[in-house]
């Protein structure tokens, strides 16, 4: 603000000079309590201050100007609303001090209750409540409490000890059978402890304890669970929180009051109905502190019908006003219902997905918004197997669903046991205090990984996602002893050799093995379950979803597949086609023997012979890829890895020869592989010769997979299908490799299609970035660019994946250098630009250049999001996450207005 600014700002709001489209402003809290005053609902009144003023504080150290004036004029007005004044000591008003920011993050930050009690207004406290001595000091005893502990960081066991001695002294384990005598008693502790604690008196002054829980909830935005739970939910550092004062009203006063949550449909599920807790005589706090068994909601019925079918009624309006799943606080005082807090409830991935597709049915939103509403991540989670969780087991620990999945295994400590283990066919999982470099290898042997310590972007949590490896991290109920190779959790021993089970999902860990059950949205994305005759409202759900999904998206989505089943599957899940093709596979196993041959050949005779024995082979697995995908393009791309991978390791090859040649027996052959691999050493393969550059050193290797591919598209062709192929030229950055090989593959191309009618399309992955930053050029020689996202990040930001994934991401993100691996979701500041560079600059040399995606960025939606931006025409990605692909590319095509749910 310009520092002539005359008006004053604007600090604080009423209830009913809010709304809820003013999240940014007054939180998620304050925003939905002044929407719903302005419904008419009875919210006890309040104000609330602003992000603005919370931000200003944190950056300056001290509340901004004007801001102590507004306070004390809505105070005013407060006091004067409700005919009472702050901690008056005939007749007190009470408030509430609540945090409340943009996004919800339950239980991070602060809220005081009772505000404006002392040792005199209690006692008007206890009169306004017709001489209700326990209520009064009940009340304060609380306020003490949560002021303490909250405002002035007072350990809060020492309270909760204070509590359980005073209990004990009365023979109680019920907090409802302490009497006012005991409550003042408990009274006196709570301070002695506040004092020992603080080094001063608990404040009496009702104004200054206003002013302390204000700011404290300032404070408990950069509090650091905070911190870490906004890092793990990618909630932006510098929003700041709301603080909300509203008047207190009581569901301590007796049998006739109470407290509660409501949610208006099942979070879990989905299912219509009623589900809530409610606790009678209680406060705010106790139902989700777990103090005394609370009751189902359904139960108010018998115990205040009036109440039970008002709230009700609020519940009805508030989803039909929201349109969505609300999630609720109320209290009851003494027979009054009182609203304290509404928002569009959090639920499970299978409840976004079946409330979706409800509220379709009655007529409260449309598919667009429907579509909207839930996304890839929720729909991946649905794919995963999950555990059958009908009997006997109960989660013994619960961390971090850090990469989701279900897995068992035989408990390891050791990334070398792992290993071991794994070869000798056994799951296992890897449980470790926290994982790091040197366990890569048994990261990757183990079925899932369990650690004790970290959070979401902890080395466990980064390479098990990157890995697509179940993970659950943080688990810190486990004491995970290595050296002992053992860990306990809740009290029993769990040796190497044990079985436990994970959830990457839930985080929960179970001890033995918990059955594993498939998931039924891939039995019906497999089209094994008939969405129109079912009666499971996710699949039927998800179902309409997705066809609206499929009606609605610009973008195509096609598969990466190597294999005729692959195709087939990917096929079923909905795939357009192949979008990459990877021919290596095709050299290893049986064939390696081939590939030596022709990487060895000293004549053109050898060599010529070796690339004849392959073709056939490359032949048929072209016409088995051609068949599945009939009437789809397929894009093959031409041999792209280091020659040496289809070769013997340098290290093995020579210890075999000397060993041989310690025996005398004849090891020409030998010694000639060994001299080739010593030949094609690299220091760095991945930049060395691989892609295009094989195929301009190697004479004929490219030339006989074209020469494959074309005559697998006639063969398929003439017997009555329709190959659509697309031959693909990897790791080109200068136009002149791309003329080069296209001019021979032309000449054979034509000679092997003749009047076949096959068209062969030939064009080149855009990977490297010098390709991206001459587009123009070398789209004048390729028909399609395909991008390859993995290698362009790598050579984007000098990357090698393998080695840093594993040896420094977890803390680039922990510093936030970039918030998600570029290797997951694109970078769209950096390699994105490349993407767009080469986009623009591709399609204004050849208008209409077909355009696609093939690294695994496909399938991310984040970069799905992206793709669509940039105007591709098509991603590609792995089977599974096609139907996500499709999902996405269909929410990035419609627009609304819709809430922002997180
Ligand atoms: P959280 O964000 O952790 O839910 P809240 O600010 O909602 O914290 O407050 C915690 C509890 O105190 C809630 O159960 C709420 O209903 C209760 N509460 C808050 N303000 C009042 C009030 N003015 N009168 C009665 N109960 C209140
Ligand atoms: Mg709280
Ligand atoms: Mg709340």
């Amino acid at each position: 603000m310009a520092a002539q600014e005359t008006v004053e700002h604007k600090y604080v709001y009423d209830f009913a000079e809010g709304n809820k489209d003013l999240k940014d402003l007054l939180g998620g809290k304050g925003a939905n309590l002044a929407e719903m005053t302005n419904l008419g609902l009875p919210v006890p009144p309040g104000f609330t201050i602003t992000t603005e003023a919370c931000k200003a504080y944190l950056t300056t150290g001290r509340e901004p100007d004007g801001l102590a004036a507004q306070i004390e004029a809505h105070l005013e007005s407060l006091e004067r609303e409700m005919g009472r004044k702050l901690g008056d000591p005939q007749d007190p008003l009470l408030v509430s001090v609540r945090s409340g920011a943009k996004f919800s993050m339950p239980g991070m930050m602060e809220t005081v209750l009772n505000v404006g009690l002392n040792d005199r207004s209690v006692v008007g406290l206890s009169a306004q409540a017709g001489g209700n001595d326990r209520f009064a000091w009940d009340s304060y005893r609380r306020l003490i409490q949560m002021f303490g502990k909250t405002v002035c960081e007072v350990p809060g066991e020492e309270f909760e000890h204070a509590l359980d001695d005073a209990k004990r002294a009365k023979g109680t384990q019920n907090d409802l059978d302490l009497d006012a005598d005991d409550l003042r008693g408990l009274v006196d502790a709570y301070k002695k402890i506040f004092a020992k604690h603080t080094g001063r008196e608990f404040p009496q002054e009702p104004r200054e304890q206003l002013d302390l829980a204000i700011r404290a909830v300032f404070e408990s935005w950069n509090a650091e669970r905070a911190v870490v739970y906004r890092r793990q939910e990618r909630i932006p550092a510098d929003l700041g929180t709301a603080v909300n004062v509203v008047a207190m009203v009581f569901g301590n006063l007796g049998a006739d009051s109470g407290t509660g949550v409501a949610f208006t449909r099942d979070p879990g599920s989905g299912a219509q109905g009623i589900y809530g807790d409610y606790l009678a005589n209680a406060q705010g706090e106790d139902v989700v502190a777990g103090i005394r068994n609370t009751v189902p909601l359904q139960e108010l019925e018998q115990i205040d019908k009036k109440s039970y079918d008002e709230l009700l009624d609020y519940m009805a309006r508030l989803e039909e006003h929201y349109k969505d799943l609300c999630d609720i606080e109320f209290t009851i005082e003494r027979g009054k219902l009182w609203m304290l807090q509404t928002r569009v409830g959090k639920r499970t991935a299978a409840a976004a997905f079946v409330i979706a597709g409800q509220l379709v049915d009655e007529g409260l939103i449309d598919l667009d918004e429907a579509l909207h509403r839930v996304n890839g991540a929720q729909l991946a989670q649905l794919m995963f197997p999950r555990f059958r969780l009908d009997h006997e087991f109960q989660p013994v620990a619960k961390g971090i669903g850090a990469s989701p999945g279900a897995a068992s295994g035989k408990v390891v400590f050791t990334s070398a046991r792992a290993v071991e283990l794994a070869a000798e066919g056994e799951s296992v999982i890897l449980v470790r205090r926290e994982t790091n470099p040197d366990d890569l290898n048994g990261m990757i042997a183990a079925k899932g990984i369990l650690t004790s310590r970290g959070g979401k972007t902890s080395h466990a949590a980064v390479v098990a996602r990157g890995m697509g490896k179940t993970c659950v991290s943080g688990a810190d109920e486990l004491d995970v002893n290595v050296p002992a190779k053992k860990f306990i959790v809740a009290g029993q021993t769990v040796n190497e050799g044990d079985v436990v089970s994970i959830d990457g999902t839930t985080g929960k860990v179970y001890l033995g093995e918990v059955p594993v059950m498939p998931s039924e949205v891939v039995q019906y994305f497999e089209g094994s379950l008939d969405p129109e005759h079912i009666d499971n409202p996710l699949v039927r759900a998800v179902h309409r979803i997705m066809t609206h999904a499929d009606a609605k998206r610009r973008l195509l989505v096609r598969t990466n597949a190597d294999t005729g089943a692959d195709a087939a599957r990917a096929r079923r899940f909905g795939a357009e086609g192949i979008g990459l093709c990877r021919t290596e596979h095709m050299f290893l196993g049986d064939r390696r023997e081939l590939v030596e041959r022709l990487i060895l050949a000293s004549t053109d005779e050898e060599r010529e012979a070796a690339l004849a024995a392959l073709l056939p082979l490359q032949r048929e697995d072209f016409i088995d890829i051609f068949r599945e995908m009939d009437g789809l393009p397929v894009t093959v791309r031409l041999i792209d890895p280091p020659l040496h991978e289809f070769l013997p390791p340098l290290e093995q090859l020579a210890v075999n020869v000397a060993v041989a040649q310690e025996r005398g027996e004849d090891v020409a052959k030998e010694e000639a592989l060994l001299a080739a691999v010593r030949r094609m050493h690299e220091e760095n393969p991945m930049l060395g010769l691989r892609g295009v550059r094989l195929g301009l050193v190697i004479p004929g290797l490219f030339a006989m997979q074209v020469r494959a591919i074309a005559e697998a598209a006639v063969e398929v062709t003439r017997s009555g299908g329709s190959a659509c192929p697309e031959i693909m030229v990897p790791l080109v950055g200068a136009v002149q490799e791309l003329e080069t090989v296209r001019a021979e593959a032309e000449k054979i191309i034509a000679e092997v299609v003749g009047d076949s009618g096959v068209e062969v399309l030939i064009g080149t992955m855009i990977e490297v970035p010098r390709a991206a930053l001459t587009a123009g050029q070398i789209a004048e020689a390729a028909q399609f660019f395909s991008f390859g996202t993995n290698d362009l990040t790598q050579m984007g930001w000098g990357f090698s994946r393998d080695d840093v994934e594993g040896a420094f991401f977890w803390r680039y993100l922990e510093l936030g250098i970039f918030g998600i691996s570029p290797f997951e979701s694109i970078d769209r500041e950096g390699v994105g630009r490349l993407v767009r560079i080469a986009a623009e600059e591709g399609r204004a040399a050849r208008p209409g250049l077909k355009l696609g995606v093939c690294g695994e960025h496909g399938g991310d939606p984040d970069s799905v999001h992206f793709f669509h931006e940039v105007g591709l025409d098509y991603v590609s990605c792995s089977p599974f996450r096609v139907p996500v692909a499709r999902l996405e590319a269909g929410r990035a095509a419609i627009t609304t207005t819709g809430s922002d749910s997180r």
